[in-house]
């Protein structure tokens, strides 16, 4: 096999908690991720020439050992002395820093299909473990569905799947680093914890509204008293009738759940007429596991 497509898909936080930082720097954390049909295309092929080359459509994104898709491929290159050249291209359409594991994604992409297409014979587990070293959320974007993220994002415990729903997601024009929120929520005062049991209560008995009603990110606390649109676009979204609206990861995405496809999609109007996001998508909640 000499090229191979794959979908590297987003995630959204049902909910995000903080308990406490490790001596390393690392967060712990407890969240709830769930995985969204919302991808980057990630192709990959083999040159005869060595060396790893990245196409992107995004001229921005470093096409060097600074993007996290070339740091994948380097190191099964080196492990397993892999005299290839790879060309990766890149297509991207998950939101860029934006909390959705966009470059996390990437990774775990190019992980399973580098063991795919050499032929490495690494189980899953032996992905996660090497997908870690690259960032915190790989292990979970190579596992995928619905998911308890514990420790610092890696010690991962399935669950159920999430009932049929449909998912907004909006983007305000705004970035943020994940360390720089992070940073700013180690020198808060007080916080408050979002009930992440409640969440997982609902999941377990099928019961959307429930899940949707517990929804929490601890990160909000940072972010919404800093960007006010962040607020606006969850009150936009509830006010729609998404059954929650939260903040995804260190944000700024911000993503509703809804019962119907319909009104989330006049939601989604709403917020492109109101001029808070340009970037706004109407998907659905993604649970078939990798084969
Ligand atoms: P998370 O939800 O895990 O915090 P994120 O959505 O906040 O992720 P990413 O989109 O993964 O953040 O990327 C954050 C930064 O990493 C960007 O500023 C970008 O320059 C850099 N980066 C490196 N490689 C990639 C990649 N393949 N895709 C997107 N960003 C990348």
């Amino acid at each position: 096999m000499d090229k191979l497509e794959l979908k590297a898909l987003g995630k959204i936080n049902l909910g995000l908690d903080i308990l406490g930082q490790l001596e390393n720097g690392y967060h712990q954390v407890r969240m709830v991720m769930q995985t969204v049909y919302l991808y980057d295309r990630v192709i990959l092929e083999k040159k005869k020439t060595p060396g790893i080359g990245i196409e992107t459509n995004l001229n921005f994104l470093p096409v060097n050992e600074n993007n996290i898709a070339y740091r994948a491929a380097d190191l099964l290159i080196k492990e397993f002395g892999l005299s290839d050249g790879l060309r990766i291209t890149l297509d991207k359409h998950i939101p860029v820093a934006a909390g959705m594991a966009g470059g996390s994604a990437d990774a775990a992409a190019v992980l399973f299909g580098m063991n795919r297409m050499y032929e490495l014979g690494l189980s899953e587990e032996e992905l996660k473990k090497r997908g870690v070293s690259l960032g915190a959320d790989v292990p979970y974007c190579i596992m995928r569905g619905t998911v308890l993220a514990e420790g610092i994002g890696e010690r991962l415990t399935p669950l159920p799947p999430l009932p049929r729903c449909y998912i907004l997601i909006a983007k305000p024009p705004l970035s943020a680093s994940t360390e720089t929120v992070y940073d700013k929520f180690d020198a808060l005062d007080e916080v408050e914890h979002p009930d992440i049991d409640g969440i997982i209560r609902g999941i377990e008995t099928s019961d959307i509204r429930q899940a949707a009603a517990s929804m929490g990110n601890v990160l909000e606390q940072v972010m919404l008293p800093e960007y006010p649109v962040i607020g606006e676009i969850k009150k936009t979204m509830l006010d729609a009738g998404a059954l929650g609206a939260m903040m995804s990861g260190s944000g700024p995405t911000v993503f509703g759940i809804f019962d119907s496809r319909s009104t989330a999609k006049k939601a989604a109007l709403k917020i492109r007429n109101r001029n808070l996001s340009r970037q706004v998508y109407v998907t659905n909640v993604h649970n078939v596991r990798r084969k």
